[in-house]
Parts: structure tokens; sequence; C-alpha cells
């Protein structure tokens, strides 16, 4: 089967957390398993986190592991009978005072300062926008609304303020234990939900950093952009993260739906020309919970996605709770091997007028160069950090990127990057004992083949992190 170049997220769940089930789509092309920290106690994180990296051993691949924080998600409390039913036009109290339990005229809110925060005039939406109201008027701890769009109101449903504008910190209490959690079996990234800016990630990564020294492990940290707050700060944002999320249903609700396209193409964009990974979430195959088939429109959406050049995309109900978790994935591959197959084979203008300094980065961008001219079966980099891989999948010019590392927690980050296999190999100290055993274990897997040209990138010394200072240009004999 062809080589796919986009990679797949698929989040964990009561659909997908049988070994034999795991197993299937890790073969089937999962690349990196989102754990959701909205759901489940730490044990069922740490007892599913062992269940992947059995399940991706078994199957012979490299996996990561990202672990979802849940972050300050604002929710109403919970109603006397689990669920009402709100009529337009009614009035509808959130009381942020509220002990007893909630019912049709008012209901408690965990998120104590709403009332602090939102003025006659603005709206909220619940439920994912499915259902609206507008705030009349604020009493004391008292939210008092109109019904404007009505409809089943449940337990513990998000409240998001159209336009943003709720102060929530990023991280709460239980995000932090959270994250002691997901850093206890050395999580390869961590996603942290509705950061507004660079601060909310600088601080999340140093709480992981901490959690983590013990196993001398650093996640890569990825920001969710979900909230309209991070949108003009969205620079900021990525400099202090390794990667984003479009995080398509949470922002849709805060920007309008007819925004997100845009932003998505824009976010992939600024993601690249950063540097950074970017992954594209929410809905993309939504009507598979149910179905065996996607809908038209999905499909579209998906390969759009890869076409705008997402590193990934991610699947969410469609693995942890639909009914065909498999062949949501095994659909969702091919629909990315198919856009990429179609898409122009260039070297792109952000190519051709990238400046750059740093000697790494500079032999990078060489070998992309060389190989694209040369028509080269591959480009190899012996990577410690894994950074050269990532400087090389910046850009799209349908060389396979194999990248060669010694180190395992390297491997498994390099998982998301688009276009980069990577492969476990030790390393030899001597250069062309290196070089060599890197052709070996390329012709072994069937990668190249005597008379295949492929450009290889290292380091001398070998070994030293960010050291990459050498490309050389190979025919296979
Ligand atoms: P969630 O984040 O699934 O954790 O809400 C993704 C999104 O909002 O799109
Ligand atoms: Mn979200």
């Amino acid at each position: 089967m062809a080589r796919r170049a986009t990679k797949i997220v698929a989040t964990l769940g009561p659909a997908s957390s049988d070994p034999v089930m795991l197993e299937q789509m890790i073969r089937a092309g999962v690349n990196v398993v989102r754990l959701n920290f909205s759901h489940g106690k730490a044990q069922d994180h740490i007892d599913r986190a062992r269940m992947v990296r059995e399940a991706a051993q078994r199957a012979g691949r490299e996996v990561a592991i990202m672990a979802d924080l849940q972050g300050p998600k604002i929710r109403v409390g919970k109603f006397a009978e689990n669920k009402i039913f709100l009529e337009p036009g009614q009035r509808f109290v959130l009381d942020a005072a509220r002990t007893e339990l909630g019912d049709i005229h008012a209901v408690g809110l965990d998120y104590k300062s709403l009332p602090q925060e939102v003025k006659a005039g603005d709206i909220l939406l619940l439920n994912d926008g499915l259902i609206v109201l507008t705030v009349d008027e604020v009493a004391g701890s008292q939210v008092i609304t109109t019904v404007k769009l009505g409809g089943e109101l449940s337990n513990n449903k998000g409240i998001n303020k159209q336009g943003g504008g709720l102060t929530a910190p990023a991280l709460t209490a239980k995000d932090m234990e959270d994250i002691r959690t997901a850093m206890s079996f050395q999580a390869d990234y961590v996603a942290v939900s509705f950061p507004k800016n660079a601060t909310d990630m600088e601080m999340a990564r140093q709480l992981c950093n901490v959690a983590a020294a013990e196993f001398n492990h650093k996640p890569g940290m990825i920001a969710k952009i979900e909230r309209a707050e991070a949108i003009p700060r969205l620079q900021e944002i990525l400099l202090a993260s390794d990667g984003i999320m479009v995080a398509r249903g949470d922002l849709a609700v805060e920007v309008g739906n007819a925004t997100v396209p845009a932003l998505q193409k824009r976010m992939i964009r600024m993601a690249r020309e950063h540097d950074k990974v970017v992954i594209t979430a929410t809905q993309m195959m939504e009507s598979m919970i149910t179905n065996p088939v996607p809908t038209r429109a999905e499909v579209s959406d998906v390969a759009n996605a890869v076409l705008d050049g997402t590193d990934a995309v991610m699947l969410s109900a469609e693995t942890a709770s639909g009914k065909f978790p498999l062949e949501t994935v095994i659909e969702m591959a091919n629909i990315c091997r198919e856009a990429e197959s179609s898409e122009q084979v260039q070297l792109d203008a952000d190519f051709t007028g990238k400046t750059f300094e740093r000697i790494d980065q500079s032999i990078a961008m060489g070998a992309l160069f060389t190989a694209f001219h040369m028509g080269a079966k591959a480009i190899v980099a012996l990577t410690d950090s894994g950074s050269t891989a990532l400087w090389m999948s910046r850009h799209r010019i349908h060389v396979p990127i194999y990248a060669l590392t010694p180190k395992v927690a390297t491997q498994r980050r390099m998982a998301l990057y688009r276009n980069v296999r990577p492969l476990l190999m030790s390393t030899s100290s001597d250069r062309d004992t290196a070089l060599a055993d890197a052709e070996n274990h390329l012709k072994t897997r069937g990668i190249v083949q005597s008379g295949d040209i492929y450009a290889i990138t290292c380091g001398e010394p070998m070994g030293a992190p960010g050291g990459t200072n050498m490309l050389k240009i190979c025919k296979v004999s």
C-alpha cells in the first residue's frame, strides 16, 4: 500500500479500549493516541497508556500518547432529573450560589465567576452551541437569561460566551494533578485546553517538565486553539508551544462556524512557518459514530485538511465511543493517501524564499532541495532530538523522510510529524559505520534498493544533539 504522510490521532474511549481493537486500529494507521482527561480517573489513564504501549509493540509500530487536559471547561451543574427541556422565549437562570440540583427554571454553575464576567446583552452558548441564551440581567450570583434556541440540556454541559472573554485560567487544580498522572507514564505530548496566551503554555510546560524530571522526559506541548482570545495571540502561543490543535469544536462556538475554515488554513500555514506541528480536530468523520461510511462532506473535509498541510487529522467520538472505530481509521487513512497523491509536486515559495542561519537547519534545507531535484527515493536524517526531521517535514516535497534515532522518546514524538517515518536505530560513534548501518537498515526494510539515490544527514561528532552538519548524497550499490 502507498505510504501515507498525514498522521492520524485517535481518541481512546469505551469503543477502543480493548487490546485487540486497539492493535487493529494501530495496524490500520493510528499514529497518535489521545487520552481525554475530561473523562475517567487517573488509574484508567494509567491502564490505557500501558495498553497503548503494549498494543503498539504487538503491532510493531511506535505510537505517541497525547494526554489531553480537561482545562477550565465552564459548565452548568447537575439537574434533579439529569436533564431538562428548554423552550424558546422562556426565562432561565444560571446561579453560581445555587446548591440544590437544577430544574426547568434554574441551574447551578461550577464556574463561580460567570456572573462577574457577563453583562446584559451577552450571548451564552450551551452544549456546543445547540442551546443559545441571551443575558437579560445579572443580579448578584444570578445570570438571568431568555432562551433563544431551546432544546435538551443535561448535566454538566459546557458554556461558551460568544466572542470569548471568560477569564478562567487555562490550568485548573485537576489539570495539575492530571499532568502528574500523564508524566508518570511519560506521555509524549500534553495538550492544553483553552490557553489564552503564551504564559498559559509556558506554565503548563514547566509543570510537565518538573513532573517528568525524574524520568528525564520532556513532553511536546500542544496548544488547543479554541478560544476567541487565542486567535490574535496565535504567534506568541506558537512560539511557546511545540504544536497547536485546530480545536474546531469549541472554537466554532466562540467565533462562529463560518469563520473556522479560513482560520484552519491560517493556523496550519502559521504553524508550519514557525516550525511547529498542527493537528486538525473535531467532527472530521462525525457521521461514522453511527454509520459505517462517511458523508461526502466529511471526505472532503479530511482531504482539504491534508491539502491545507496539516500534520495530522484527529478522531474524537468516532473512535472513543462510535460504532465503527476501526472502519473510521481505515477510511480516514485512505482519504489522506488519495489527497496526498493528488498534490502537485513542486517547491513552494515558502521554501525557496526561506532564510536560515543555523548550520543544522541549513543542512536540513539543503537535503530537501537536493533530494527534490535529484528525484531521490528517500531523505534520511540521523537525529537525536528530532529537530532535523521536523524542519524537513515543514515543506512538502513528496520525498519521504526517514528519521533514524537511538532514542525511543524522539521516535515517538516524531510519530506526529507529517511525512516522517521514525525508526529506532542505535547509532555508532564512528561516522562511516553509522552511515553504513543506516543504509543496511533501509535496505532490510525495503525502503531503498540497489540503484536508488537518497540524501542522508548527520552530525559530527556523532551523537551530539543539535549537531547536524553533514549532508551526503548516496547511491545504493
Ligand atoms: P475537545 O477539544 O474535544 O477536548 O473539546 C477539541 C475541540 O474543542 O474541538
Ligand atoms: Mn475543546
